[in-house]
């Protein structure tokens, strides 16, 4: 592997998330051509647009099929989830349940197609007719019906797995390159070009990674082998993804990313550089961009690449950066004095994009919103691009004929300076009347190479693109929507529009409004955010460490009991206030909470900003939830002459006893939950974190809350003992181990007095159901995070793994090699995966726990050596019966399942009595709600990880030996805390019902 010395070129950088409105303002400004160019625009779009909607394959095509069954029906959703997953499931017993679960989702018997083409209709009649097969209906297609009844299932399953590899066959150009390069021969000249795409999803290990990397180099000589004499930019390419070279292409291991994967780019490159070919880097998640740059500049820096202009890589313009980015790829062809080939794409995540941003609680949004911003964006950088020619050679990606005639009129006739690209399978009437029109347009088709089971991820970005409403595919094969629709100018659509934003779609902070804030995260993705939380945390751990005041259990206890009836007196708004601004102030001082949580609970990054995130959002939704809940008296209905009123008030001094691995949020959750509801609060952090849980305290007192109202006591198991069994509580609220709670529970009850609530929330022994139909690289992901992040010191944390039988060994192996690749130390350094456990306790029991079990499948390593690092290990176990208690650390334990056993699986999982998360990976979704109806568990979480309940979103907490209940971070949490008094008064008491009598009508 080559070897690569990090460049000295700047640094990308530009804002992540701007603001829309200024953006759309100088585009609009910037946009529009002169009016012959306009016209021209015109006249180009239309006759594009009329050969697509008249050109027709005699027996239809797959993009008319995905039309009649567009995403917008449940029928194209079902066809989706089918074409997604098919393909890969082993067994048959799966395969019959999966098709049975989407034919009855979708009303294929009732289908009516527009379609005029044989081939959808066969389509359509097929999955209508099938459909009946699986669900016996009585329709009117009955002899039909009865007809393919006697055929049977086995004939269903051989159709359907044929009209999913039909769907494949459409989209891949071969199954190998060979393959590939031999039908792609048939359309080569100088201006039909080629760029080879090995499709897979991203490595998750670093054998995933050695195989694309094998396949990349093997299909590179290939090409090469195969290319005719013509020269760049008419050779063919490939093109390549960062994801797929490297197992952890992360903005947190960029070092390692620098290290290890830059020089396997190179590798490529100077292999390609040998052909004379164009080596393409795809473009990915908006997250990875500065990252990939950062690899692509180290790689163009290298000397043995000089000479060459093949290199390239693809711009996204959804992206609010893609101007900066064709700014900064010129820089870099101009420090290397090159010619670097500049892909414009729309870009393919926009759904994800979205997603991410939310839950990472962003400022904005990294992509425009407005499928017209998009749109504008492109037509803008193609501008840019064709500035910088000959430096950037541009290559304009799209399928919308619209934008296909503007980059024209753009362009203009610098023939040899642009090409378009198209993905095979697409576009083909567009390009084929182009040829026509423009004979010299140049056009590079991308073609994906490989096998069946790697072509599902592809199929789907493309069935979503043909099947969206806002894509112009789907536009323009909607015989419906005039040519004029089709031709407005985004500039003309953003110019009509208040915002461009549209109003449906709130930023990430707004998710909650109008009820509270969400609170701010950090893209780890965008440098300068990252550096400058970096830079808080570390001016922050220098800063002197306050130490907890040792206050007397008795006297805290004591003192609660005299502050409680003044806090209980405090409009509840005034309370709510106070919660508002210790949110605001958690989140101010996130640097110096950070850095005692690395320090005193050795939390990593990741998880240390969501712990504080948690915590912002746990104070400002109770904040939120107790203005309704504790403000106005709640009017009753009844008779006339009296009134009748709810009011919800606090019950008294209240004990908060929370645990070290959310020594912030769990520990700040309780407090304000309780204080919301009018008690006054003695609050114990763990021994462990005594630290966190004064400076939190401190911020509470900051925020308003008098100190007579929250006292804190410091302490062990002992100290919650003597606070337990003062007499003055009035309620505890607890999270921890169940035999602590069992014993706060009999210390309780043996008190005279007053019965008081306990609100307990203990561990699990959580499982996750994995099927067949489910996909491995996303069953590796999330099983890595449930199981494995945070050491697997989490409550929620994957225990145990069921997976079905057929699937099991290459899951088993595959998160084994995702594992391999965690990081496991220090939690100060960015790049560390799982940090230290909590104590030499914990470390004791759990290496003594593995050191009993009979099979270890897999034994991580451990960088650092000493202290509590343990990595992380997967044990299978014969029986789920074997695993009695929770193991709270990073260790997984794995059973096999046979599909026809499910039932018992899951009497076994129950038969342990927690219920406190589940996780189920499957796209059958019968089966998903027979899991849910039969297992009682209080979080349950299906084709994701099973870790970090949102506030409001997920509420979180379990039944059984999980815990108590209510959950917390949810609607009935509060009310827990309160006592009622309803208050009746007799109006008409005084003299009569006046206010009867004064009634006119
Ligand atoms: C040769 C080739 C290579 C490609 N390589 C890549 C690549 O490396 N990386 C990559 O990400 N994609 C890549 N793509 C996929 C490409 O992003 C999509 O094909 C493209 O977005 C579709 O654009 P269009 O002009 O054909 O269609 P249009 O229908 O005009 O545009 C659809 C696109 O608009 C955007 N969009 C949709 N809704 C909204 C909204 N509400 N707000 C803002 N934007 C919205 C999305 O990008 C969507 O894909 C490639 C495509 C081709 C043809």
């Amino acid at each position: 592997m080559a070897s690569l010395n990090v460049p000295t070129t700047t640094e990308f950088s530009a804002p992540y998330a701007p603001e829309d409105d200024a953006l759309a303002a100088a585009l609009v400004r910037e946009a529009g051509l002169p009016e012959a160019a306009e016209r021209a625009v015109d006249r180009t779009a239309r006759r594009l647009i009329e050969a697509i909607r008249t050109t027709r394959h005699p027996f239809g095509s797959i993009d008319e099929l995905l039309q009649e069954f567009s995403l917008s029906t449940r029928e194209g959703l079902a066809l989706m989830v089918l074409a997604e997953a098919l393909l890969r499931v082993p067994d048959r017993a799966t395969t019959d349940e999966f098709i049975e679960d989407k034919l009855r989702e979708g009303d294929f018997v009732h289908h009516v197609t527009k379609s005029q083409a044989l081939f959808v209709n066969a389509s359509a009649w097929a999955l209508g007719v099938t459909s009946q097969v699986v669900q016996g209906g009585e329709t009117p297609q009955e002899v039909v019906a009865a007809l393919t009844k006697r055929v049977g299932m086995p004939i269903v399953r051989a159709a359907m797995r044929r009209a999913m590899r039909v769907m494949g066959d459409h989209f891949v150009l071969g199954e190998t390159i060979d393959a590939a390069l031999a039908r792609s021969r048939e359309h080569t000249n100088t201006t039909q070009r080629y760029s080879f795409d090995m499709l897979g999803e991203g490595a998750r290990t670093a054998a995933d990674a050695a195989r694309y990397f094998d396949a990349y180099a093997a299909a590179i000589d290939a090409i090469g082998a195969s290319a005719g004499g013509e020269r760049l930019p008419a050779r063919p390419g490939i093109s390549v993804k960062l994801s797929a070279l490297y197992p952890r292409y992360e903005a947190t291991c960029r070092e390692r990313v620098l290290k290890e994967l830059a020089p396997r780019l190179l590798d490529l490159a100077r292999r390609a550089k040998g052909f004379d070919l164009n080596l393409t880097v795809d473009a990915e998640e908006a997250d990875r961009l500065e990252l990939s740059l950062d690899v692509i500049a180290a790689v163009l820096a290298d000397s043995s690449l000089s000479g060459w202009d093949g290199f390239g890589l693809a711009v996204q313009a959804y992206q609010k950066r893609a101007a900066a980015v064709i700014d900064y790829v010129d820089e870099l062809a101009r420090a290397r004095r090159r010619r670097l080939m500049v892909r414009l794409v729309k870009g393919a995540y926009w759904d994800t994009e979205v997603k991410r941003a939310q839950e990472r609680g962003l400022d904005g949004y990294p992509v425009f919103t407005l499928k017209a911003m998009t749109d504008l964006n492109y037509l803008a950088c193609a501008r840019k691009l064709v500035a910088l020619k000959p430096r950037l050679f541009a290559q304009f990606a799209t399928h919308n004929a619209l934008t296909v005639a503007s980059v024209l009129e753009v362009a203009g006739a610098a023939w040899g300076d642009f090409e378009f690209q198209r993905l095979h399978g697409m576009g083909d009437a567009l390009y084929a009347r182009l040829a026509e029109d423009f004979p010299q347009a140049a056009v590079r088709t991308y073609a994906p190479v490989g096998s069946h089971r790697d072509l599902l991820a592809y199929l789907v970005r493309r069935l979503l693109e043909n099947g969206a409403n806002s894509s112009f595919v789907a536009a323009v094969g909607d015989a419906t929507r005039p040519v004029e629709e089709l031709l407005m100018r985004p500039a003309a659509i953003v110019r009509g529009l208040p915002h461009a934003r549209p109003d449906w779609l709130p930023l990430p902070a707004d998710l909650y409004a109008p009820a509270r804030k969400n609170s701010r995260g950090v893209e780890f993705g965008h440098r300068a955010s990252l550096d400058a939380l970096l830079a808080e945390v570390a001016r922050e751990s220098r800063s002197p460490v306050v130490p907890a005041p040792a206050n007397d259990a008795d006297a805290a206890m004591a003192a609660a009991a005299r502050g409680f009836a003044a806090w209980n007196a405090t409009p509840a708004e005034t309370r709510a206030a106070a919660l508002d601004r210790a949110a605001d102030l958690i989140e101010a001082r996130r640097g110096r909470l950070i850095a005692l949580m690395q320090s005193e609970a050795g939390k990593t990054l990741d998880d240390c900003v969501s712990e504080v995130r948690e915590a912002a959002d746990l104070c400002r939704y109770y904040a939120a939830e107790g203005r309704a809940l504790f403000g106005p008296p709640q009017a009753l209905p009844g008779p006339t002459g009296e009134t009748n009123s709810l009011v919800m008030r606090g019950r008294g001094a209240w004990v908060a006893i929370a645990p070290w691995n959310f020594p912030l949020a769990i520990f700040t959750g309780q407090i304000a939950a309780a204080l919301m509801a009018g008690n006054s609060v003695v609050a114990k952090p763990a021994e462990q974190t005594p630290l966190i849980g004064a400076e939190a305290v401190r911020i509470l007192h900051e925020a308003g809350v008098p100190a007579t109202a929250l006292h804190l006591v410091t302490g062990d198991g002992r100290t919650g003992a003597r606070l337990v069994a003062h007499d003055a509580v009035a309620g505890v609220v607890f999270t921890g181990s169940t035999e602590v709670a069992r014993s706060i529970n009999r210390a309780l009850a043996a008190k005279e007095g007053p019965i008081v609530p306990l609100i307990a929330e203990t561990g699990g022994i959580n499982a996750m159901i994995v099927d067949a139909t489910a996909l491995p690289e996303q069953v590796t992901d999330d099983v890595v995070a449930s199981a494995f992040r945070s050491a697997g010191q989490r409550c929620s944390s994957l225990r145990l793994l069921c997976l079905q039988d057929e699937i099991a060994d290459t899951t088993i192996a595959m998160i084994a090699g995702a594992a391999r690749e965690m990081k496991v130390g220090d939690p100060r350094e960015i790049d560390t995966a799982i940090g230290p456990l909590i104590d030499a306790d914990s470390f004791e029991r759990i290496t003594a726990h593995i050191a009993r079990a009979k099979r270890v499948r897999f034994a991580g390593t451990a960088e650092m050596r000493g202290g509590f690092y343990l990595p992380p290990h997967i044990i299978e176990l014969a029986s789920p019966d074997e695993l009695t208690e929770e193991i709270f650390g990073p260790v997984l334990h794995v059973v096999r399942y046979k599909a026809a056993e499910l039932p018992q699986l899951l009497d076994a999982i129950d038969r342990k009595g927690f219920g406190l998360t589940l996780g189920v990976h499957s796209r059958i979704s019968s089966h998903i709600e027979r899991i849910v109806a039969r297992m009682p568990t209080g979080n349950i979480y299906v084709n994701r990880n099973m870790i970090g309940a949102v506030v409001g979103t997920q509420p979180f907490g379990g039944g059984g030996l999980s815990g108590t209940g209510p959950k917390a971070g949810g609607p009935n949490y509060l009310r827990r805390f309160a006592t009622e008094q309803v208050v009746t008064i007799n109006t008409a008491a005084a003299g009569g019902n006046a206010s009867l009598l004064a009634r006119e009508r």
